[in-house]
């Protein structure tokens, strides 16, 4: 089956859809996207990605080019078309094609919209999550924005062949001796019965995941510091895991080479895991 992508306002098979070589996205790395993952054929937290697409395009003065209701239903759209059961929605706006020059182009120039599906069978019962990933720490040396989402994703490539070349799945990044986030994913770690992971700040992204596992943690009468942690820190933790919505909440047990706790997932991850998955597909759309 030839899988259906969106460019632009209109449906097309992936082989016939084009963007401009002027694309700014292409030039300029300037765009913002979203990942929005799919279970049982529907859209996990999607209120939550579009706030979040809203807020990356205002900070980086783009407008939004479909309205919220358009998004949802391209979204559906494409989730029907592909047939995707377990998967994800990938969304990429930028501000359009114009000729080179770093100003950004006149108002009205068009902007160029994007939406693809990946289908990712097993994304909820990932033997990953069983077996716990490995994670390596390495410099944070991505800009200061790290709370819009843009498409300017090196640094973050990088990390990830970094860690692959380690032996490992991540990379954490560390920033004045605290952990800021995983390459794609936030980080947390579980120390007694409290769940640590970073603040919000502009120094790492606002994570849809983030937010709702928290809310859930609290609910459960999780006790929860949203502060900076040190890699000393995080080596003698109890438990370790990540954040994201294509990974949900994932452990992690070895950092840096160290076991964290028993080298094994932890019961708070895992129970963090069961409650999201739980609790997002209640309000799955
Ligand atoms: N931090 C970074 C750097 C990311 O790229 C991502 C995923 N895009 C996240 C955190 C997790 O965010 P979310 O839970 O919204 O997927």
């Amino acid at each position: 089956m030839t899988r259906t992508v969106y460019v632009n306002g209109s449906y097309l098979p992936e082989n016939e859809a084009t963007v401009s070589i002027f694309d700014r996205g292409f030039l300029f790395a300037d765009g913002v996207y979203e990942v929005t993952s799919v279970l049982g054929g529907k859209l996990i937290d999607f209120d939550g990605h579009a706030v979040r697409l809203e807020r990356s395009l205002k900070e980086l003065d783009m407008e939004m080019p479909i309205t919220a209701e358009e998004l949802l239903e391209v979204h559906r759209e494409l989730v029907r078309a592909n047939e995707i059961d377990e998967g994800l929605v990938y969304l990429q706006i930028t501000r359009g094609a114009a000729d080179r020059d770093f100003a950004y182009p006149a108002e009205g120039t068009p902007q160029t919209i994007v939406l693809f599906t990946q289908a990712k069978p097993g994304l909820a019962n990932s033997p990953a999550a069983e077996k716990g990933m490995k994670v390596i720490s390495i410099e944070d040396q991505r800009w200061g924005r790290r709370d819009i989402k843009t498409v300017q994703l090196l640094y973050p490539a990088m990390g990830k062949m970094m860690a692959k070349a380690a032996g490992a799945d991540d990379a954490w990044m560390v920033e004045d001796g605290l952990v800021t986030e995983g390459t794609s994913n936030n980080a947390y770690i579980v120390k007694g019965d409290t769940i640590i992971t970073r603040h919000l700040s502009n120094d790492i992204l606002h994570g849809i995941t983030r937010a709702a596992v928290l809310r859930f943690a609290r609910e459960a009468q999780m006790k929860v510091e949203e502060r900076g942690f040190t890699m000393d820190e995080a080596k003698d933790a109890d438990e370790a895991f990540i954040t994201s919505a294509s990974t949900f909440v994932m452990p992690v047990v070895e950092i840096d080479g160290d076991a964290v706790g028993a080298g094994a997932p932890g019961p708070m991850a895992k129970r963090l895991r069961e409650i999201y998955l739980d609790e997002s597909l209640k309000t799955a759309i």
